[in-house]
């Protein structure tokens, strides 16, 4: 794995493709936040971006989201992946956000991993966003990146990406990371296309330099 100095040197690098990463789900507040981060799952956000245009018109409280039968968030919702499960997740974190939070959002971790359908990565999500909690948040483009880059080691599960990454980055540049790995890996190292060739990270590489022996062997 690559060290501390060498991961910020890169970060360093990626800060300069990306310098406005940021949140790309629409929201207009921490409520909205957290139903768009759960329909994300397995989503990608342009796709939960259409489907919370309506969505948030519609349904603008958790009382809302309770007070219709379940089939209609369902079809709210359905052309999503996981619609069913995600619609009744909808339901129960509205209903503990009634119950036990007075109709609002957590501002801690605990409390939101409490919620249905809530689980790390989407609290860390919310911290940072929404409450400005320095978090680094591990989905699948912060995993690749991570670990193509030498900063995690292949085999690490996301909790490990997640602990090694705030090992190496400063605090006061997690949420700002986040957002910029996200970037990085949506728009320039692609899960099945990275753009090895154009790459400034390519000579530090480990998976760059793997993939650029391959390609001169195979044009021999
Ligand atoms: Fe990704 Fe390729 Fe750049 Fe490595 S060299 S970070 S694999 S695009």
């Amino acid at each position: 794995m690559i060290s501390g100095k060498k991961t910020v040197e890169m970060l360093d690098v990626i800060d300069s493709m990306f310098p406005d990463a940021e949140a790309e789900l629409n929201h207009d507040n921490t409520f909205e936040l957290t139903i768009a981060v759960l329909l994300s799952a397995q989503a990608t956000d342009n796709h939960v971006n259409k489907v919370t245009k309506s969505l948030f018109k519609k349904y603008k409280t958790p009382e809302d989201y309770v007070a219709v039968p379940l089939e209609e968030v369902q079809d709210d919702i359905r052309t999503i992946g996981l619609f069913r499960n995600k619609a009744k997740n909808i339901q129960k974190l509205c209903r503990d956000l009634i119950d036990k939070f007075d109709g609002v959002v957590p501002d801690n971790y605990e409390d939101l991993v409490s919620l249905a359908g809530v689980g790390r990565k989407t609290a860390n999500v919310v911290l940072s966003v929404a409450f400005d909690v320095p978090r680094i948040a591990v989905d699948t483009h912060v995993e690749r990146v991570s670990k193509r880059l030498g900063i995690a080691r292949y085999k690490d599960n996301v909790t490990q990406v997640e602990e090694t990454l705030m090992k190496k980055i400063p605090e006061d540049r997690w949420s700002k990371a986040h957002h910029q790995l996200i970037f990085f890996g949506r728009y320039h190292c692609l899960a099945r296309t990275p753009k090895c060739e154009t790459c400034p990270l390519l000579d530090d590489c480990r998976e760059g330099q793997k993939r650029m022996k391959r390609k001169l062997k195979e044009e021999k």
